[in-house]
């Protein structure tokens, strides 16, 4: 099963035995699982012959025991060639990663089925989350099969379809008055009086090794190339730092010769306190007091892994960029039209910037990019459906009108 050595911390890079703990004991830093990479035998015909969700890569997965393993059949999503939206923005290697089609449609089944299959085996009686709207799905779906109680705590500004979707799963729902911040808050003090696994707080390390297989995925489906460049969402900074973690430990376990991708981060510009700190060329984060954007699962005003999003996307030598509510939602429109891919306003902002970068001669014609689709358009349809009826394109017809 996985071969974890130890956590290490990303400041002092103390070394700590991979129990449930999440921040150093020395000095408060974040701590990543770090794997025994020189004994990793991993060949691409056996992974290859393996089964068609994130799994498939355990070596490189924090979870020892494949007996607690919760798993409903996230990953292994279509990477999918474009060719119209390619051809409008005069890209000759596009790609969309359509992670909108997970068991609960979002990427967090990634880091969720991680998470409780750690939970699990660390033998915690309850999880939960605190949450933008599409954790709380995931977490609340995957706690469902392990038999394991399951708090969310979202803001109530979260759209109802993703409040409901929680509620479906059974998970008991904490509706917080406030920012995802105050929600993250209480969380945390609800994580620490009853000891359950808050999966994005207390057992962070591990839940955050999920995400990174969106790397590997992409490598894989790529025929082992690298991508030049991939466009990522951001929220509180944790999927892109994953995601060039992934990259990199293809290249440690000799799987790639190179493990370099330039990483852009995207955000709404309602909330854009990273993509800010890039392009002021400062390494500090100001947090954004009241998030104010259509792209809710990416409204966190003061993300976590920020400042080392900042550094991620600086040392990858990628680009920041953030899109207005307006181009959101006609980048929703577009990609649904040119693509077949209904996303979420995160996607939006994902192709929205994409089309700026490519505009303002960020990204060449002949650049392999990613763009990482991260949300379903059915979870947002309110926020969708008001656009729709402001343009002035007639979409419904009477019958009598073509038949
Ligand atoms: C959570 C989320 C993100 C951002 O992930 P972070 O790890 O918070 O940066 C992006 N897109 C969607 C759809 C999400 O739900
Ligand atoms: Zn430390």
């Amino acid at each position: 099963m996985g071969q974890v050595k130890f956590l290490k911390c990303r400041e002092c890079g103390g070394e700590y035995p991979p129990t449930a703990i999440h921040v150093c004991p020395e000095c408060f830093g974040p701590l990543d699982v770090t794997y025994d990479y020189a004994t990793i035998k991993l060949d691409r015909e056996t992974l290859q012959s393996r089964s068609k969700s994130l799994w498939r890569y355990w070596e490189l997965l924090p979870v020892q025991d494949w007996s607690k393993v919760v798993d409903i059949g996230g990953g292994f999503t279509i990477l999918q060639k474009s060719v119209r939206l390619g051809k409008i923005l005069g890209l000759k290697n596009l790609y969309f990663k359509n992670d909108s089609v997970n068991p609960t449609f979002s990427f967090k089944d990634r880091p969720a089925s991680v998470a409780v299959s750690k939970a699990l085996e660390f033998g915690f009686k309850a999880v939960g989350c605190a949450s933008t709207g599409n954790l709380a799905a995931a977490v609340a779906a995957h706690a469902a099969r392990a038999d394991l109680p399951c708090y969310v705590f979202i803001p109530s500004t979260v759209e109802p379809n993703k409040v409901i979707q929680a509620e479906a799963y059974g998970a008991k729902i904490v509706k917080v008055d406030g920012t995802y911040d105050n929600a993250n808050r209480l969380a945390t003090q609800a994580a620490e009086k009853n000891n359950w696994a808050f999966v994005n707080i207390n057992i962070r390390p591990y839940y955050v090794e999920g995400s990174k297989t969106l790397a590997f995925e992409v490598v894989e489906q790529l025929d082992w190339e690298v991508p030049d460049h991939a466009i990522v969402p951001l929220g509180s900074g944790a999927l892109i730092n994953a995601i060039r973690k992934g990259f990199g430990e293809l290249e440690k376990i000799g799987l790639t010769s190179n493990g370099n991708v330039k990483l852009t981060g995207v955000q709404a510009e309602g909330c854009a306190p990273i993509v800010h700190a890039f392009k002021s060329h400062s390494d500090r984060v100001v947090p954004v007091e009241h998030p104010k954007t259509v792209a809710e699962s990416l409204a966190i005003g003061e993300p976590g892994d920020g400042e080392y999003a900042v550094r991620t996307i600086r040392q990858s030598g990628g680009f920041a960029e953030s899109a207005t509510d307006a181009e959101i939602l006609e980048a929703i429109r577009l990609l649904a039209e040119t693509e077949g891919i209904f996303t979420e306003p995160a996607g939006g902002v994902t192709v929205a910037a994409l089309k700026k970068l490519v505009e303002n001669g960020f990204i060449s014609p002949d650049e392999k990019v990613v763009c990482y689709i991260t949300g379903n358009g059915l979870k947002t349809v309110q926020t969708f459906t008001a656009y729709k009826r402001s343009t002035s394109e007639k979409l419904e017809l009477k019958a009598a009108e073509v038949a």
